[in-house]
């Protein structure tokens, strides 16, 4: 099982995990961090999601396996 974290201690809320994959990830209204829509990620997602890992400039997202 496949997850992605987001570390709110880092996270800015630049919005571009958001625009890469807003099926796994959102920033809700006065949220000074994004959040993980999808807790379980599916096959089709993990490419748009590494792709969110590299670009995220706060380097807030990691994936996770349990
Ligand atoms: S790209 Fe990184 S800093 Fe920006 S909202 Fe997503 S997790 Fe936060």
């Amino acid at each position: 099982m496949t997850s992605v974290v987001v570390d709110p201690t880092k996270c800015v809320a630049y919005g571009i995990c958001v625009a890469v994959h807003p099926e796994v990830f959102e920033i809700p209204a006065g949220s000074p961090v994004a959040t993980v829509i999808r807790d379980v990620l599916q096959p089709d997602d993990l490419d748009d999601v590494r792709e969110a890992i590299r670009a995220c400039p706060a380097q807030a997202l990691t994936l996770a396996e349990a």
